[in-house]
């Protein structure tokens, strides 16, 4: 196998679905060779990136991610737009590929000319399945991706990642009692930009609306995300489907309310910040690499760990290892 074609990026950026696989591949790879052939891709494409308006998605299992991504994805591609759904799930190997590990989730979705899914990287830990997928939002909008969709589950640290790597965060809810809404961590409230109660259709209507009303109650006690933008609770049935141009309404008010140069100092402040977490993970990579720093790191976890040396005397040591080196 050609592991680079030299044709690859002009394929990517004529929208070819296969260099765009195949560009994802070389994004995911942890070999050497396809990293260094990665970062050359993105360097070349990078000035036909960013023009896509970019969407997190978080909500528990079973609160209808799935159903509503189908719904909103059929809605979008109607209205001409092109979409990508990419998804950040550090736990999908555990868990057998929860997320998106299976396109019969979103059956129509993922025979739509005009849609591509895309499943979590499987392997590692948050950050590097969080970096993996912002390098896979710049391939997709360099094949003429306009709507980028990168969906999560609601747990976990896995929330924080995916609302700075995106213009705009949703929280989608499932109808649910007073108690399900206790359970709805504060700190992921303060992260969302639109709120959505799903299943808002049959037997679950009127739980439906009790849920849109205290979690409106719980928006209002909470700091502003953004100066001017009051988050909206939308009640939708992703199943019908019903409500779901609603939520495009909110997403074209949201980006209209911010403007352009809302949005682009936004972007600016992530790629700053994506900057220096990879410096952080490269150094990190860098020490747990090194043999004579691992073997010393042993032995001062230990004199840490019994009290006989001070933590920033250890840590000070092992970086003067890390310098000479
Ligand atoms: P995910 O785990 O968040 O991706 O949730 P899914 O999309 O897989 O949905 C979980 C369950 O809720 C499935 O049985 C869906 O059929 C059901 N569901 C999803 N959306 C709706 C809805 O709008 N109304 C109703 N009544 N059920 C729904």
């Amino acid at each position: 196998m050609t592991r680079q074609a030299h044709d690859l990026p002009e394929r990517l950026l004529a929208g070819d679905r296969r260099a765009l696989a195949k560009a994802i591949t070389l994004i995911e790879s942890t070999r050497p060779a396809d990293r260094a052939a990665a970062e050359a891709l993105l360097t070349t494409i990078l000035p036909a990136t960013g023009k896509a308006i970019r969407i997190g998605l978080s909500g528990t299992p079973g609160a209808g991610k799935s159903t509503f991504i189908e719904a909103f994805g059929q809605y979008l591609t109607g209205l001409g737009r092109r979409v990508a759904v990419l998804a950040v799930d550090p736990s999908s190997r555990r868990s057998g590929g929860s997320i998106l590990g299976d396109k019969t989730r979103m059956e129509q979705l993922s025979r739509n000319p005009a849609a591509f899914i895309r499943p979590s990287p499987s392997s590692g830990e948050l950050g590097g399945v969080a970096r993996r997928t912002r390098e896979t939002i710049l391939a997709v909008e360099a094949a003429g991706f306009d709507t980028v969709l990168v969906e999560t589950v609601g747990v976990g640290q896995s929330e924080t990642a995916v609302a700075d790597m995106t213009d705009l965060f949703a929280l989608i809810h499932a109808p649910g009692g007073g108690d399900e809404l206790q359970g709805v961590k504060r700190g992921i409230m303060e992260l969302a930009d639109i709120v959505i109660v799903n299943k808002a259709d049959g037997d679950l209507l009127p739980a439906a609306r009790r849920s849109a009303a205290d979690l409106q109650a719980a928006l209002h006690l909470m700091r502003p995300k953004h100066p001017g933008w009051t988050v909206p609770v939308l009640q939708v049935s992703a199943l019908a489907p019903r409500g779901i141009e609603q939520v495009w309404t909110a997403v074209e008010a949201f980006q209209a309310t911010l403007g352009p140069a809302g949005l682009a100092a936004a972007r600016r402040d992530q790629a700053r910040a994506w900057m220096w977490s990879d410096v952080r993970d490269g150094l990190l990579q860098a020490f747990s690499d090194d043999p004579e720093i691992s073997k010393a790191a042993q032995t001062l976890e230990r004199d840490v760990a019994t009290g006989k040396l001070p933590p920033p005397q250890a840590a000070q040591q092992l970086l003067r290892l890390f310098r000479k080196a």
